[in-house]
C-alpha cells in the first residue's frame, strides 16, 4: 500500500538520528519528536480515523509494530549510552598507581656522603669553610709563602689582591685550629677552584675532602692505620695502601697514597696504567710551621693531615673514565647510579 513507503522512511530517519546521538539528552529529544504527545508517530496514530475503512487495520498494525520496534531501539541505545558514560567515569582504586620517577643523589654527592660516613664512624667531626678565602688562609698559613714556586701548582681565580676562590679545603683546618685547642679530629668536605682547562681528568671546579687529626702522640702509623681502614671500607676489604714520599708545603714528611687497583687486583689494567696501583690522595704529618701559625705548641702536639679529590675517588669507584661526564648533567649517564 502507498503508506508503507512513508512509514519505512520514518523508521530510517529515526534509526539514523539515533545512530548519531551520543547523550541521553539527545536520545530524549528524538523520542519526544516521534513518540511524545505531539510526536510524529503519535499524531499519525491519532489521525488513523481519517483513513479508509480498508486501510485502517493494516495501517494501525504497521504503525503499532513500528512504535514497538522504535521503543526497543530507544531503550537499547539508552542502555549503551549510560554504560559508556559509566566506563568513562569509572576509576578502579585497586589498580596499582603510576610509579613516579624519584630523583637520587648525583654519583659525586653519593661518593662524598659515603666518604664522610666512614670518617664520622671513626670519630671525625665535619667542618665547613667559605669558598671565597683570603690569601692568608689559603696559602700563607699553610706554609705557602708569597712568591713561593709551590703556589704555581695551585693557580686560582683572584677576586682582588687578597680574596680568592680556595684551591683546597685545607684553609678550614687552619680556621678550626685557630678556634680551638687539641684534640682536633675533623674532616672538611667542599668545593675547590683552580685555573685548569676542562678535560678528561681536570676541572676548574672540583671537590675535596680533607682530614686532620691533632693530639699528643699522633704518629705516622696512626695516619696509615686510619687510611688503611678508610680505603678498605670504601673499596673493599682486600684493598691495600702504599705510601710514596712526596712534597707538600704543609706536611713533613709528606706522602702520596696509592691504593691497589680495584679493577685488576694488582694484575695491571688500563685504569691503573698497568702498574696495579692508583694514586688517590696526599697526606703527611702536619708541618711545625702550620702549628706555629695557629699557636699550637709543637713540643706537645703532633698531627696528621690528608686530602683527596672526590671526583677521582668517585671515578675509580664507578669505573668512570672521563671527569666531564660528572659535570655534564646528561640524565642517561646520571640515572645509572
Ligand atoms: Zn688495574
Amino acid at each position: 500500500m502507498k503508506f508503507e513507503k512513508e512509514i519505512e522512511d520514518i523508521k530510517i530517519a529515526i534509526f539514523d538520528k539515533l545512530k548519531h546521538s551520543s547523550t541521553t539528552e539527545e536520545i530524549e529529544t528524538i523520542r519526544a519528536q516521534y513518540l511524545g504527545r505531539k510526536g510524529i508517530i503519535t499524531q499519525k496514530l491519532k489521525n488513523i480515523k481519517n483513513r479508509s475503512k480498508e486501510e485502517r487495520p493494516v495501517y494501525g498494525k504497521i504503525m503499532n509494530a513500528l512504535r514497538v520496534t522504535i521503543e526497543k531501539a530507544f531503550e537499547k541505545k539508552n542502555k549503551e549510552t549510560t554504560k559508556t558514560k559509566r566506563t568513562k567515569d569509572f576509576f578502579d582504586y585497586t589498580i596499582p598507581g603510576d610509579k613516579k620517577w624519584l630523583g637520587h643523589h648525583h654519583p659525586l654527592m653519593k661518593t662524598m656522603t659515603e666518604i664522610i660516613d666512614i670518617f664520622v664512624k671513626m670519630g671525625f667531626a665535619i667542618e665547613y669553610g667559605p669558598d671565597v678565602e683570603t690569601d692568608y688562609y689559603n696559602f700563607e698559613a699553610l706554609n705557602f709563602p708569597k712568591d713561593h714556586p709551590s703556589r704555581d701548582t695551585q693557580d686560582t681565580f683572584y677576586l682582588n689582591n687578597n680574596l680568592l676562590l680556595r684551591t683546597q679545603t685545607s684553609p678550614v683546618q687552619v680556621r678550626v685550629m685557630e678556634s680551638r685547642k687539641p684534640p682536633v679530629r675533623i674532616i672538611s668536605p667542599g668545593r675547590c677552584y683552580r685555573v685548569d682547562s676542562f678535560d678528561a681528568s681536570h676541572s676548574p671546579v672540583f671537590h675535596q675532602i680533607e682530614g686532620l687529626y691533632v693530639d699528643t702522640n699522633v704518629t705516622l702509623s696512626d695516619l696509615t692505620g686510619t687510611l688503611d681502614i678508610f680505603f678498605k671500607a670504601l673499596y673493599g676489604p682486600s684493598t691495600k695502601i702504599k705510601l710514596t714520599p712526596h712534597f707538600f708545603p704543609f706536611t713533613e714528611p709528606s706522602a702520596e697514597l696509592q691504593v691497589s687497583c680495584p679493577f685488576c687486583e694488582e694484575n695491571g689494567c688500563t685504569t691503573c696504567g698497568h702498574t696495579g696501583w692508583i694514586e688517590v690522595m696526599g697526606c703527611g704529618m702536619v708541618h711545625p710551621n702550620v702549628f706555629k701559625s695557629v699557636g699550637y705548641d709543637t713540643n706537645i702536639y703532633t698531627g696528621f693531615a690528608f686530602g683527596m679529590g672526590v671526583e677521582r675517588i668517585c671515578m675509580l669507584k664507578y669505573g668512570i673514565h672521563d671527569l666531564r661526564l660528572l659535570f655534564g648533567n646528561d640524565l642517561r649517564f646520571i640515572r645509572q647510579f
